[in-house]
């Protein structure tokens, strides 16, 4: 089945109303492309869950806080829009960034507090980048549902707080993480490694892991961190940006355990930086 590409915003709205009209439920997976299986599975659940489903292709310059990562960061519209249709979109919005910031913008989404810690205190203005953006993209579609990865954990709270905090009449819903079969998250950006980082990169969900093993076998979130940056410090070519227990919904990071944490940390391979997270309890 071919999808409807949508570079307006007039274009997708018209789609969406359309559907609505026939009694459809929409469903949005929000992405910035370059796709892979694991957008693959966010889709596959908003598939199964609603009746007509737009994926959104858009590398929002507003959330990349170094020029380098937005001006390398893999661009294949046409690759991407194949997999939408394997997968049974009905429409892809890709709108250029002219669409999306057309003059000077000055309203802005900032998250406070879950946005301030771990990636937050790494990438500057980056949450806020993604806030704004997400609660643009899901006013344009107007969704019933909108499907986040827990890959990107710190970003599915800030959107839930967001959603919450605003009214947004989408229903957020998180989609495990989908991993290569040695751990490693699969990520966009995992085809910037060179063939010896693809090969160490596994550590990192090795470390994480073996943290959340321990805390729950007991340890404390100081033990179980130390003894995760123990052994990714043992990594020749990884270098440790931050590794931190944390409340799964505040993002804040924790000394004792106390419902659902998770175990988050964000590392460089040369010049690829890599973020991963596992849940505990
Ligand atoms: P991105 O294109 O990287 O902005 O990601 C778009 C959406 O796909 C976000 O909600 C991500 O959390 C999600 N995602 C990316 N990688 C994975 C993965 N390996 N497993 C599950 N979801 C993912």
């Amino acid at each position: 089945m071919s999808a409807l590409v949508c570079p307006t915003i007039a274009a997708v709205r018209e789609a969406v109303r359309t559907a609505r009209e026939q009694g459809k439920t929409i469903g949005v997976v929000p992405t910035m492309g370059a796709l892979h299986e694991g957008h693959a599975s966010l889709m596959r659940q908003a598939r199964a869950e609603t009746g007509y489903l737009v994926v959104t292709v858009f590398v929002n310059p507003l959330q990349f806080d170094r020029p380098e990562d937005l001006a390398r960061y893999p661009r294949d519209l046409a690759t991407d829009v194949k997999l939408c249709e394997r997968m049974g979109a009905e429409a892809v919005f890709a709108p250029s960034a002219e669409e999306m910031y057309p003059g000077e913008l000055l309203t802005t989404v900032e998250v406070t507090g879950v946005s301030d810690k771990l990636e937050g205190e790494f990438r500057p203005g980056h949450f806020k980048g993604v806030a704004t953006v997400v609660a643009k993209l899901l006013n344009i579609v107007g969704a019933d549902r909108a499907y986040f990865g827990e890959k990107d954990a710190q970003q599915l709270a800030v959107i839930q707080k967001m959603a919450a905090d605003l009214n947004l009449p989408s229903r957020i819903v998180p989609v495990a993480t989908v991993r290569e079969r040695d751990g490693l998250a699969l990520s966009s950006r995992n085809r910037l490694l060179t063939e010896e980082q693809r090969r160490v990169a596994p550590a990192l969900y090795r470390a994480l892991s073996a943290a959340r093993d321990r805390i729950q076998g007991g340890a404390s979130p100081g033990e179980a961190r130390e003894a995760a940056l123990a052994a990714l410090a043992a990594t020749p070519d990884i270098q440790v940006q931050y590794l931190e227990v944390a409340d799964a919904a505040t993002m804040q990071p924790v000394e004792r355990i106390e419902g659902h944490v998770r175990v988050a940390a964000a590392v460089w391979l040369g010049k690829v930086r890599l973020i991963d997270n596992v849940l505990v309890g």
